[in-house]
């Protein structure tokens, strides 16, 4: 980050993250979707540990559908799409407790299957109370597992609204 201490709330979690820029941020890739400090946070504090510490645990997949999830960003046919699948994602895991890779090939099937057929969830205003920098205090693997978990439950109620929709999206997702 430049220069300052201060923090800002993100666009898009609504977590205290520092201000200022980020090199590596490129909101042009996803406009308004997340902040430059939580950003870094993601990438520097907690994708990193995952790459470099932990050799890719299974909770990874879900690390990045739960981020994607709070941050949906505005409506492009890519994030009408990435929405939705990072939100069957969360379920596939938490709800029907799929491995990883079981997960993946799922969604990849629900996007080569439904591919134009998505439609925009209109965001929930809050997105849930965990974010970014509470799991990226955790101690271990073990600790960052857990907040992961509690991270996804928390976005996944965050958008009950859009529950039922979901729902049929899961049913596509598991015919297969
Ligand atoms: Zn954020």
């Amino acid at each position: 980050m430049t220069s300052s201490d201060d923090v800002i709330e993100c666009n898009g979690c609504e977590g205290l993250v520092p201000d200022g820029e980020y090199p590596g941020f490129r909101p042009d890739k996803n406009p308004g979707a997340t902040s430059p400090g939580c950003w870094k946070m993601f990438c520097e504090e907690v994708l990193v540990r995952e790459y470099s510490e932990w050799n890719y645990p299974p909770i990874h997949q879900l690390t990045v559908d739960t981020y994607w999830a709070q941050h949906p960003g505005e409506k492009t046919p890519q994030t009408t799409q990435s929405v939705i699948v990072n939100l069957v994602g969360l379920d596939l895991y938490l709800h029907k407790g799929m491995n990883p890779e079981t997960v993946r090939e799922k969604l990849d099937g629900l996007i080569t299957r439904h591919k134009d057929e998505f439609t925009w969830l209109e965001p929930p205003e809050t997105r849930g109370d965990i974010t970014v920098v509470d799991v990226a205090e955790a101690d271990d693997l073990d600790e960052h597992t857990a907040l992961v978990r509690d991270w996804a439950r928390a976005v996944w109620d965050a958008w009950k609204p859009h529950h039922p929709t979901l729902d049929q999206w899961i049913a596509r997702a598991l015919e297969s």
